[in-house]
């Protein structure tokens, strides 16, 4: 039997979930499937912004370090984190972006296993940690094995000569999640370190890392966080790696006494070795604010809905679009899709743009990738509907076949 939208408006009666909506504020009649780019904006956001600028910086100035409790405000937003991804709170640091905590990540690693040279990693991870890994490898001396994406070939590749398994859990294009305690299991076994990058699994997909026993993790503050544009990210190092740590950017604010203004670096005692120098205020204030939305909130609840959306969307992708050649790149089996959903298709790009232009927003992967991601926390089952309808559309009556579609933009 096919779907109709009101079975969907009925899907939205009966989600527990749906009253979060409400703590979003949200353009009106958007449908925003872009949350695992950027997430949205919580509706308390600017009012506690406000107070923040005007407020603590105005009229606090300097002495809201102390008086507004800024200074350890890294630390407190880290607990927040460690809570939605299976860590304790002194095993999380905040700061930084996923790539500076990335290059801390991979050096504390490759220290740690001294002996040892090679980075493995897939092909397709997402560039900007393909990159840094580079960097890391020019400095140390290290080499880097590339393998497919798929748990076979990862699996294959560890050897006594990997230091450190460097994984995106779930992956940016297709969303496919690889088991985390499998394979850290395995690398372990075969002496491995494994850094995981959970910057499309926090705040949407159930993470234990500490189940997992991984060793370090980074991931994102501005995707399913919403902690806006440019939001400090997260470093995880287990607790029984920590005091061996050192990693390289050893700024004051690691420093064990930062405020004796001592000559010689001395690493802190734990997790705050991990920072580097003074935090973005204003930007750590609202991911600490945006990450209140979610006190309280059962992450399997919030995985289940993910997973639910995911399976709408392909249901009805093949319900409506089959006479328009398009692909699914994601898997089909909701245990093994993060939350979005990738469709193929040649003129994906034009596409995404004609969505646009209807104020529905998902993105635009090369090479043919169109990304549509599930944030549980705002998106509805009728804004699954709805975007498949326009989909289906866009493809009967050749809307994305104009110019101003085709013409790319210089953020995809
Ligand atoms: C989004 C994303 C990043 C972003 O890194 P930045 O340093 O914040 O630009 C890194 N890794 C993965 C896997 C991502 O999806």
């Amino acid at each position: 039997m096919k779907l109709n939208r009101q079975d969907c408006i009925v899907l939205d009666a009966q989600d527990q979930l749906a009253a979060y909506r409400e703590k979003f504020s949200l353009p009106e009649s958007e449908i925003y499937l872009d949350g695992n780019s950027l997430g949205a904006m919580p509706a308390h956001l600017p009012a506690r912004m406000q107070q923040a600028i005007a407020g603590e910086w105005g009229q606090g100035l300097i002495r809201s370090w102390n008086d507004a409790g800024w200074i350890d405000l890294p630390q407190r937003v880290a607990a927040k984190v460690a809570r939605l991804i299976g860590a304790d709170a002194d095993e999380v640091m905040v700061g930084d972006s996923t790539s500076v905590n990335l290059f801390k990540a991979l050096a504390s690693a490759l220290r740690l296993n001294q002996g040892r040279k090679v980075i493995l990693t897939e092909r397709g991870n997402f560039p900007t940690d393909l990159y840094i890994a580079q960097g890391i490898a020019e400095l140390f001396d290290a080499e880097i094995r590339y393998v497919d994406s798929d748990e076979a070939a990862v699996l294959a590749a560890l050897d006594e000569d990997v230091a450190v398994l460097m994984l995106t859990h779930v992956n940016y294009r297709s969303g496919r999640i690889y088991d985390m305690k499998k394979i850290t299991a395995l690398a372990h076994a075969a002496g491995a370190l494994c850094i995981w990058d959970l910057a499309h699994s926090a705040g949407a997909v159930h993470v234990d890392l500490n189940a997992a026993k991984a060793d370090m993790a980074v991931g994102c503050g501005y995707k399913y966080l919403n902690g806006g544009p440019g939001a400090p990210a997260f470093v995880f190092v287990a607790n029984r790696h920590i005091e061996d740590v050192r990693q390289p950017l050893s700024g004051w604010h690691g420093h064990a006494r930062p405020f004796e203004f001592v000559q010689r670096y001395q690493p802190a005692a734990g997790i705050s070795r991990m920072q580097c120098g003074t935090p973005p205020l204003l930007s750590m204030l609202a991911l600490d604010a945006a990450l209140d939305v979610f006190d309280g909130l059962d992450m399997p609840q919030l995985r289940a809905k993910s997973q639910a959306l995911g399976d709408l969307f392909i249901r009805l992708v093949d319900e409506k679009l089959a006479d328009f050649s398009f692909g699914i790149a994601s898997p089909r089996d909701k245990e093994l899709r993060g939350s979005h959903v990738a469709l193929t298709h040649a003129q994906g790009y034009a596409i995404v743009q004609a969505l646009i232009a209807r104020g529905i927003t998902g993105d635009f992967r090369m090479p043919d990738i169109l990304r549509f991601g599930f944030a549980p926390l705002y998106v509805r089952f009728v804004d699954i509907y709805d975007t498949v309808e326009a989909i289906a559309e866009i493809m009967k009556n050749q809307e994305w076949n104009q110019d101003k579609f085709l013409t790319r933009k210089a953020v995809t």
